[in-house]
């Protein structure tokens, strides 16, 4: 079993992309694996269970025999969605009006989570899932704009509002894995000291999702803290990740992929 579970996250490891020699990864990825065998607790194993029975009308079948590699899925500034991804959507809610959806594969476990937080007398507040690369696209730009506005250099425009707005297709709403989640709608950057983030704390691993952007690891995710953006992974990996506090980025391996997709967009709209 453990043989079988260290070859499997050494697979994923392919799977994602890490095509390059990086020696550096493979320490990491040593110690995820370590640490994945011995995660086995009863309390992730009742998780998996209870989410498994409530899927017994709709689970996609496909998901019960895979190991959600699809799931684990880097998506960041140099590890860009492919030209035109669009997911298969399912609806998981709405917010202030309009649909919120998430991948279909994964959007159950959503619904499940929003269920489950209720039941214990917490709501969640549904900001943002899917987003359209074409609105990330708008977003970006709309906020650049301002800041050139303001008097910013392009160049520095750019810098800062990438730090906000990830490039269009570098970002995991634009694969439908990400939601971000709030419980009144001004209060993003103190959402970490609320009973809603807590509950997201001792509870969002068991529906697959993970914390994706901690405090203290910017210089791994190349992101800020954003206490509410929750990353689908599957139940079995939200739970070792959790475990070992490793980022997504080291849990799957640290790719230094290819940020020509940033480049080009950089180069679009410093330049005019
Ligand atoms: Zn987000």
């Amino acid at each position: 079993m453990r043989i079988i579970t260290i070859l499997i996250l050494m697979i994923v490891v392919v799977l994602n992309g890490c095509s390059q020699t990086i020696p550096e990864s493979e320490v990491v990825i040593t110690t995820a694996a370590s640490v994945a065998v011995t995660v086995e607790t009863t309390e992730q194993a009742t998780a998996i269970e209870s989410v498994t029975l409530a899927f017994i009308t709709q689970a996609p079948q496909s998901n019960d025999n895979d190991n959600y590699n699809w799931a684990l899925q880097l998506i960041n500034s140099r590890n860009p969605l492919p030209a035109g991804y669009i997911p298969e959507l399912a609806w998981i809610g709405s917010y202030n009006g309009s649909n919120r959806e998430f991948d279909a594969r994964a959007a159950n476990y959503v619904l499940l989570l929003l269920q489950a937080a209720r039941d214990d007398g917490v709501n969640l507040l549904l900001t943002s899932s899917y987003r359209r690369v074409v609105r990330q696209d708008e977003n970006f730009r709309d906020w650049f704009q301002m800041l050139v506005t303001q008097g910013y250099s392009r160049e520095r425009a750019f810098e800062m509002t990438a730090r906000e707005i990830a490039v269009p297709g570098t970002s995991e709403h634009n694969a439908g894995l990400a939601v971000d989640f709030n419980y009144r709608t001004d209060t993003e950057h103190t959402f970490d000291r609320t009973a809603e983030f807590a509950w997201l704390r001792d509870n969002a691993h068991r529906f697959g999702f993970i914390l994706r952007y901690p405090n203290g690891k910017t210089h791994i995710t190349g992101i800020s803290y954003e206490p509410w953006h929750w990353r689908f992974v599957g139940v079995e990996n939200a739970a070792k990740i959790r475990e070992s506090g490793l980022t997504l980025e080291e849990y799957v391996g640290v790719c230094a992929g290819d940020d020509s997709v940033v480049t080009a967009f950089r180069q679009q709209l410093i330049s005019r």
